[in-house]
């Protein structure tokens, strides 16, 4: 599993770049997911899955 090809949900721009903060703190948060390198790859997405969801509903709260 790497970040490389994530799309960050707030700016569009793969969230390796760092482009806002929505980004680096996903890439942080996914860097520090290495710890958790163990862990099975479906509890990642899912808790990715989880991240983007609440950044699209931050983002539809604010529009
Ligand atoms: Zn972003």
């Amino acid at each position: 599993m790497t970040y490389d090809r994530l799309v960050c949900a707030n700016c569009a721009a793969p969230v390796s770049e760092g482009r806002c903060p929505v980004c680096r703190a996903n890439r942080e948060r996914l860097q520090q997911g290495n710890l958790f390198a163990g862990l099975n790859p479906t509890t990642l997405i899912a808790l990715l899955a989880v991240l983007i969801a609440a950044v699209a509903l931050l983002a539809h709260q604010t529009a």
